[in-house]
């Protein structure tokens, strides 16, 4: 089932409130194999609302809007929809009885306020959808050839309440489900997008016929495959065997599935292997530390760190010999690896890891624009380290050292 997305509110053109609603329905619906096929975001503008959802209507047939059902002058999603479908508003009595009781019991001062009637007005012909988790109730409104718009609130909390308790029941009962839209991610490090592409060759755009969306971000670049239109056991079976194929081509860059966070994996490692590991960071001040502290029961592994920003705690805490700062600078592979070896023997684990770079926005050189970082890590005595010309924002550069650094370790223990 194909549906359109209609969200109303001048914040959301204003960019004051994200549509946090539209990503919602998408992914809940996914499972009853509800594809939304067009989302579009309107002011609070009575023409523009009818016209905005009379199109959707003419491509679809079926549209979910959200917002504009609140009590004030500029909730007008009711009246302007009513309009398209050539129906004239009537007054509810359930409904504002409703209302009334709700403003008692929550022991408001006071009458029900003349502004809320608005909310007791209905379309002509309109279901009623009982909305439990705030005053406005939605509407469901269609016409002789079964088009329909169901209007919901745009307030968060009621517009997931009513698409999981109203929404999807309905949709359920009018045909969708018994298919599904599916997706699996398989999370890469250490490969450029381009990269990746190239190695994958044919692959790249639909293994085994799944279509493949590539994600660069700050973590790597993650490989989405999704398939549409499917039964739950097909669509997984389908799902199993393009993710084979990619990890036979990229299976060095893969590191999990999901969510999955390469610190965990870190731990998970260390943990098997009986080791623990302490930190050395200069640019990024903290965050390995933070993103290893944040798994629960890390202390199983992690001991501590260093921050060692200024070039004197790098000599006196971690033992980098000034000669190598002096040659080759605070930012380089050399300094990064005896980081690594000097944060290991001040603690005494198996595993020291270090980070060193130029996070920006100065700073930069023409050796080492911003952006250049260093990370190494010392297994037992074992030395590893890479240079990258990373890419963002000075909170961006911090992300993805720290991503590096993490995955760096990974690979040398696993
Ligand atoms: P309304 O139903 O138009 O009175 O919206 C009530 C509140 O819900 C607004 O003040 C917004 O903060 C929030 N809201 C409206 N639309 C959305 C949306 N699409 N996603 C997230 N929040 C929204
Ligand atoms: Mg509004």
């Amino acid at each position: 089932m194909d549906v359109e997305l209609v969200t109303i509110g001048d914040e959301l053109l204003l960019g004051l409130t994200i549509d946090t609603n539209s990503a919602h329905f998408a992914r809940v619906a996914a499972d009853a194999g509800i594809q939304v096929v067009r989302r579009t975001a309107v002011g609070d503008e009575a023409d523009a609302i009818a016209a905005v959802v009379d199109e959707a209507l003419a491509r679809t047939g079926a549209v979910i809007t959200s917002g504009g059902l609140g009590p004030t002058a500029d909730d007008l999603t009711k009246p302007a929809l009513a309009a398209l479908f050539g129906r004239a508003m009537r007054f509810d009595p359930t409904i504002w009885e409703a209302l009334c009781a709700r403003w008692k019991a929550r022991g408001w001062p006071g009458e029900l306020p003349e502004s809320n009637r608005a909310q007791a007005m209905i379309p002509e012909g309109a279901t009623v959808l009982a909305n439990a988790h705030g005053s406005a109730p939605g509407i469901w409104l269609e016409d002789v050839e079964g088009r329909w718009v169901a209007m919901l609130p745009g307030v968060p909390r009621e517009f997931r309440g009513m698409v999981r308790d109203v929404v999807l029941p309905r949709l359920l009962a009018r045909g969708a489900g018994g298919t599904v839209i599916r997706s699996r991610t398989l999370r890469t490090q250490g490969v450029a997008e381009s990269a990746l592409a190239d190695v994958l060759g044919a692959l790249a755009k639909e293994p085994l016929g799944v279509p493949l969306a590539f994600m660069p971000g700050w973590e790597g670049v993650d490989l989405r495959l999704t398939v549409r239109g499917l039964a739950p056991e097909e669509a997984d079976l389908r799902l199993e065997a393009a993710a084979a194929a990619l990890r036979e081509r990229a299976g060095r860059w893969i590191y999990g599935e999901g969510d999955a966070d390469v610190a965990a994996l870190v731990l998970d490692a260390l943990r098997a292997g009986g080791m623990r590991i302490a930190v050395a960071e200069s640019c990024t001040g903290g965050m390995l530390g933070t993103r290893l502290t944040a798994i629960p029961g890390s202390s199983d592994a992690f001991v501590g760190g260093v921050i060692a920003y200024d070039n004197a705690v790098k000599v006196r805490e971690l033992g980098v010999r000034e000669e190598t700062l002096d040659a080759t600078g605070a930012v380089s592979e050399e300094t990064a690896r005896e980081m690594a070896s000097g944060v290991r023997a001040r603690f005494a684990v198996d595993v020291g890891v270090s980070i060193t770079g130029v996070a920006g926005p100065d700073g930069g050189t023409p050796e080492k624009p911003v952006g250049t970082f260093c990370v190494a890590v010392d297994v037992r005595g074992a030395v590893r380290s890479l240079r990258t010309a990373g890419v963002g924002d000075r909170h961006e550069v911090r992300q993805r050292a720290t991503q590096a650094a993490l995955s760096l370790v990974r690979r040398a223990i696993t």
